[in-house]
């Protein structure tokens, strides 16, 4: 079976063929750097990561690009007011538009590690990419699809492309009767959008053939996904507040320009709430890295609270679902680092069977359009039986771990990497007071085995009593 995937500008999920057998061409909408990015766009991210690790799970060769937004995101409004988001940001902080970028674009990377995304073919920059962007409007300057205002400005004409709004439902005919009054006289349509703003006050401003100025900002996806994946990509993603206006005008862009098919499939994810509600910096709910890990938790609960909700589903995010997903992932480590095996026994045929159960409905649930919860019941099933069953024999134990390594490789959680440090250092301590415990409840000495019990409950350690031997947890 291959996979499923849910298409936005058909709206509905659909069989997914790339074009080239074997290869996936995917372009992922990435971060616009005037801003520390927060767990609502993590979760785009953790989208694009959990979709690219699950072709890679299935043995595609993915070519995947997102692109750093480091100038010219102009909204409507932004043109209006002259100023674009950098520009805004670096009068804010007191620096220069470069300087900002650059410091958001080192705080994303770090991010990138934290979060474990697995890394793209490339990260490319806008600012790097000015030239193409150029080439592109120049040339649908040429064939009518885009003009040059008096004052130097460049607007892609939406009537010139019979197909605008195909995406987005947005089509000519609907903006204009909607249209707002206050639109800029020098535009032939509202709906055309800026290819090209010449302005010479701009911090970050090239030379163009119509004078000095920058990009607009739906101009640089076109440019970067055809320079990096070519002329038609198998999957596009972003959030669904990029399904319009960017991607639409993204489409008539390209497909303008090139005259092929722009994407195969395009893929959105919803956003993130906190508490209910948008996230807004004025009240608190403006929530990143920094403030998961100053409330003690670990960026891994974060990465499963993240992808642990299907991608098309609203995800409202609380404290509380951040503990639990802690506990999950603690579980998780519990299970694995419990993992007992004895030389001595036969191997059990049950066990290599189960695992490979387990493998194929995991990797069958996410090719039915990114069922991760059904993946993950997968996964508590596989924990399920190794808690009840045990010791192994070492063969058994070995293909149980091997079946965990298999679905981290789409949860990202290096499992079988949580060594004693990350477990804190006081591993082999505990496991020394659980044995003591068991030692003291074999000679009757109750009141030592509740001491040590309490003590352990002090530290936040669980002791589970299972038919084969006491396990721990924190
Ligand atoms: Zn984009």
């Amino acid at each position: 079976m291959g996979f499923r995937f849910y298409d936005t500008l058909v709206n509905e999920v659909r069989p997914f063929t790339p074009r080239e057998e074997g290869v996936v061409r995917m372009y992922n909408c990435g971060p616009t750097v005037y801003d520390s990015q927060h767990i609502g766009n993590y979760r785009a991210a953790t989208f694009a990561d959990v979709l690219r690790r699950s072709l890679d799970l299935a043995g595609y060769e993915v070519h995947q690009v997102m692109n750093l937004t480091d100038v010219g995101h102009l909204t409507l409004d932004d043109i209006e007011s002259g100023e674009d988001k950098m520009e805004l940001a670096a009068r804010r902080e007191g620096r220069t538009a470069w300087e900002i970028a650059q410091a958001y674009i080192d705080e994303y990377m770090l991010v990138v590690e934290k979060m474990n995304w697995r890394r793209p073919l490339a990260y490319p920059r806008a600012t790097d990419h000015v030239a193409e962007m150029i080439e592109i409007t120049e040339a649908l300057v040429a064939s009518g699809h885009a003009y040059v205002t008096d004052a130097g400005n460049v607007y892609f004409s939406v009537a010139s492309f019979p197909e605008y709004g195909k995406l987005s439902g947005n089509t000519v005919e609907a903006l204009e009767a909607g249209s707002r009054v206050d639109v800029l006289d020098e535009k032939q349509h509202p709906a055309d959008f800026a290819l090209w703003k010449r302005d010479a006050e701009h911090q970050m401003q090239w030379d163009s053939p119509w004078g000095e100025g920058f990009p607009g900002w739906h101009i640089e996806c076109s440019a970067m996904s055809r320079k990096y994946l070519g002329d038609e990509l198998d999957i596009h993603t972003g959030g669904e507040d990029n399904v319009f206006p960017h991607h639409e005008c993204e489409i008539a862009q390209s497909e303008s320009f090139t005259g092929k098919t722009f994407v195969r499939h395009w893929m959105h994810t919803r956003h993130l709430q906190v508490d209910g509600g948008k996230m807004a910096k004025s009240d608190g709910t403006f929530i990143t890295y920094e403030q998961v890990e100053a409330r003690g938790h670990s960026m891994r609960a974060l990465r499963y609270l993240l992808l642990s909700a299907h991608y098309r589903m609203p995800l409202n995010f609380t404290w509380d679902a951040l503990a639990g997903a802690e506990s999950v992932v603690d579980g998780l480590d519990a299970t694995i680092r419990t993992l007992t095996s004895d030389a001595a026994l036969a191997a059990d045929p049950a066990v290599a069977e189960r695992c490979a159960a387990v493998e194929a409905g995991f990797l069958a649930a996410l090719q039915d359009d990114l069922n991760v919860s059904a993946a993950l019941a997968h996964v508590h099933d596989l924990r399920g039986f190794v808690n009840k069953h045990g010791p192994f024999a070492t063969a058994d134990a070995d293909r149980v771990r091997a079946a965990f390594a298999y679905v981290d490789e789409l949860l990202g959680l290096d499992l079988l990497t949580q060594d004693s440090g990350a477990d804190g250092d006081d591993a082999a301590e505990i496991d020394a007071l659980v044995q003591e415990r068991i030692d003291a409840r074999a000679s009757k000495n109750w009141a030592r085995a509740d001491e040590i019990r309490d003590e352990l409950t002090g530290r936040g350690i669980t002791v589970e009593d299972t038919p084969d031997g006491a396990r721990w947890y924190r």
